[in-house]
């Protein structure tokens, strides 16, 4: 913790370790009704009735140099077991009737023994659930786990695709195995299986040139086509890239000779121009150029007309054609700009960003 005394230093408390999450008292969740009605809290998604929300593990062994994850846990992940974690569902089941679960765990899947276990342990209980994991960790997983997964009521899983070039993949320190071909591959793999796979992309990343980070905008766009030509269902999300400080990474350094810096005092970080900086849309880069900036986004509108998300269960039957009809040219063409006719459409019928805004819910 880190807070200012009366005197006005700057106090900064130890850090507490990463406990490990099974010897920790149980939460008293017995007394939540005492405080909160939570079926004020659990509502419809697209995963099902009453939708939950549960953390089942900290942090991450990865150590990807855009990710705010890592400052954070520096490449440590501890998890319940899956046993503990399945009691705590089957208690909310039986006290609250949920129906659908959001796991949201940094790596809810970086333990595939702990996924085929709990998998084993839900398949019987009627519920759908969602959660994050890493492409090439869980394209380790057999097919015969995925069908289990999927019988167990997984429907979606996010996972952090960031871009199919590998040499950019590298400049991440992505780490593991992900590359290009894996993202395809994976894909391809979930399609006949039925779990849809929620891709996140970071366009925008720094290079020597403009021209570079322009080829690589449109290199990218190209590879989400491509992507959703292998697997129709899958879920595209577009984060703009948005630096963390990873300081001694190679990323970290060329983003500084770019010119950019974090602001300097916490104060700073309420300027408007960094409000939406954790958002991922609104860069302050100085490598991007409106006219990328532009580009990436008008993109997003087509792709989001075209391919309306799953997670927006309004958007369907007569709604969904006519934003596919009127999109399609632009889509198939490539000619982004000024995508106003789509807009209009995703602001009358309140189209939701599941990024910026989560999964629409009533
Ligand atoms: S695998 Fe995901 S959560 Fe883990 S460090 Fe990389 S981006 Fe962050």
């Amino acid at each position: 913790m880190i807070f200012k005394n009366e005197e006005g230093e700057i106090i900064k408390t130890a850090k507490e370790e990463l406990l490990d999450q099974d010897s920790l008292p149980k939460l008293p969740y017995q007394h939540l009704n005492s405080f909160y009605n939570l079926e004020n809290y659990l509502s419809k998604t697209f995963l099902g009735r009453n939708t939950f929300s549960y953390h089942s593990s900290l942090g991450c062994p990865f150590t990807c140099s855009f990710c705010a994850v890592v400052p954070i846990y520096k490449g440590r992940w501890k998890a319940k077991s899956a046993e503990s974690v399945y009691k705590d569902v089957k208690y909310f089941k039986d006290t609250y009737r949920i129906e659908a679960i959001e796991f949201h765990d940094n790596n809810f899947f970086t333990s595939r023994k702990r996924v085929i276990e709990f998998s084993e342990l839900i398949k019987n209980d009627g519920i759908t659930w969602w959660g994050e994991g890493r492409i090439d960790t869980i394209n380790k997983y057999s097919d015969a786990d995925l069908i289990l997964m999927k019988e167990a009521g997984c429907k979606m899983i996010f996972l952090g695709a960031e871009t199919g070039n590998d040499e950019i993949l590298k400049q991440m320190n992505k780490g593991g195995t992900q590359t290009g071909e894996t993202i395809k591959e994976f894909v391809k793999r979930l399609y006949p299986i039925g779990i849809i796979p929620e891709l996140s992309f970071v366009l925008g990343m720094p290079a020597e040139t403009p021209e570079k980070v322009m080829a690589q905008i449109e290199w990218d766009i190209n590879f989400i086509k491509e992507i959703k030509e292998i697997n129709p269902d899958a879920e595209i999300i577009i984060y703009l890239y948005s630096p963390v400080a990873t300081e001694g990474s190679e990323l970290y350094e060329q983003i500084q000779k770019a010119g950019f810096s974090f602001p300097k005092n916490l104060e700073d970080w309420l300027a408007p121009a960094w409000e939406n900086f954790d958002l991922r849309k609104n860069p302050l880069t100085p490598w991007l150029t409106p006219k990328m900036v532009d580009r990436i986004m008008n993109f997003e509108t087509v792709l989001n007309g075209y391919y309306p998300t799953a997670t927006d269960f309004r958007i369907k039957g007569f709604k969904r054609s006519l934003l596919r009809g009127v999109s399609k040219i632009r889509y198939i063409t490539g000619f982004y700009k000024y995508p106003y006719e789509i807009k209009i459409m995703h602001k009358i019928w309140k189209y939701r960003q599941p990024e910026t805004q989560g999964f629409y819910s009533e």
